[in-house]
């Protein structure tokens, strides 16, 4: 690749406090671009979402999805209002279609904290988190999503049955993914261990994810496969969390488990993610459109600040452009070094430190290289 790689970016900001946090997120990017050099940025934001559906009944545009589906990058603010829905009733969720078009089978939910921001737990190692849990994202329990079978009659249903889909497939491409990032932990100085979360002994077709799991550690070296029920893990995930690295499971766990994960973090606003397929990635934070707030400059917009981070690694990693690492690099500490010596307190953490301060600080951890 050429030293002045271009990477086009379509920019979703979406409902609620997605543009919030989204406008200060590109903001940053383009500093990074123009003071770093050796790669160039081409945003293009999109119009699509719950609003978009109110206005001209279209909630993720055709012409929309097919620049997404050419560009390089997917950057993505949160989608959906509570009080908007299809005429059936369904939520509007196009983040959720992008999933399914893409194939973006892995869901990667970091939990880190960063030291000086406020944490839940109080021993001093819950303070140096470090893991990361892979999420499987287009099957499992939620692959049935709106294909519920109900028995007797229509009006006053006696059951309802949901299926859970796992196939050899969809779990091989989960677990290699999940090995190849506990080796490149490895050679960060990461433990690079691969956990995989299930239920198996209860529910058959974990017992076959978990096989599976085996025979793609083997494949890659692991001669002792760690494995952990999903009730265990929950539990271990509040009473000692240092001790995870790579943490992976179903679709349905991974939702709930991620929640944990960010609550570890301090809360919704500080938890990024990135949804990678096989020729797409798209890069959100973790929360929702979050109406409740909307408007007010309350929103943290540190998880979003983060998934910028991975989408300039992903980028990096994909490409081979060692500058885009670096600008990732560059924000990834302007974070850190923003909770570490500002003292703030983000206002779903009970403080007071709402979308621009959280941002200027982290503009002047940038300015100044520290
Ligand atoms: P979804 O259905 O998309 O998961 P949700 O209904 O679970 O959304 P979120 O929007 O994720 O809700 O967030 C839940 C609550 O957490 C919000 O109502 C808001 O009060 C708080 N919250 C979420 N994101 C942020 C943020 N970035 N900054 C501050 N508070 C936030
Ligand atoms: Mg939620």
């Amino acid at each position: 690749m050429s030293a002045n790689t271009a990477f086009e970016i379509s920019v979703f900001p979406g409902d609620g406090i997605g543009p919030e946090v989204i406008d200060p997120t590109v903001a940053i990017l383009q500093t990074l671009r123009d003071r770093i050099g050796g790669f160039d940025l081409r945003f293009r934001s999109e119009a699509a979402g719950a609003a978009h559906y109110k206005e001209t009944g279209t909630a993720l545009p055709e012409e929309a999805m097919s620049r997404a589906d050419k560009a390089d990058a997917i950057l993505l603010g949160a989608m959906g209002m509570p009080d908007i829905r299809y005429p059936d009733g369904r939520e509007i969720a196009p983040q959720l279609d992008m999933r399914e078009t893409f194939e973006l089978f892995a869901g990667v939910r970091p939990v880190r904290t960063l030291p000086g921001a406020p944490v839940p737990l109080g021993d001093p190692r819950a303070q140096n988190l470090d893991f990361v849990l892979i999420r499987e994202s287009t099957e499992g329990l939620f692959a049935g999503r709106g294909k519920t079978v109900f028995d007797g009659p229509a009006d006053r249903p006696t059951a309802a049955h949901d299926t859970q889909t796992i196939t050899r497939a969809g779990s091989e491409r989960l677990f290699d993914f999940a090995f190849n990032l506990g080796a490149k932990r490895k050679e960060r100085g990461h433990a690079g261990q691969v956990t995989c979360i299930d239920k198996a002994n209860v529910i058959g077709g974990f017992y076959f994810f978990r096989q599976i799991f085996d025979e793609v550690a083997a494949r890659h070296g692991v001669s002792d496969p760690a494995h952990m029920y999903v009730d265990a893990c929950a539990l271990n995930m509040v009473r000692r969390p240092w001790m995870f690295d790579v943490l992976v499971t179903e679709n349905m766990f991974g939702d709930i488990l991620s929640d944990l994960g960010a609550g570890l973090m301090g809360g919704m606003g500080m938890a990024p993610s990135a949804d990678i397929g096989p020729r797409h990635a798209v890069f959100q934070p973790c929360h929702g459109s979050a109406p409740d707030i909307v408007g007010q400059g309350l929103a943290n917009p540190t998880a979003t600040f983060l998934s910028a981070v991975m989408m300039l690694e992903w980028l990096a990693d994909t490409h081979g452009v060692a500058d885009c690492a670096r600008a990732g690099r560059v924000l990834d500490k302007a974070v850190e070094v923003a909770f570490r010596d500002n003292g703030l307190v983000p206002t779903e953490y009970g403080g007071s430190s709402g979308t621009r301060a959280i941002t200027d600080a982290v503009v002047a951890a940038i300015a100044d290289g520290r």
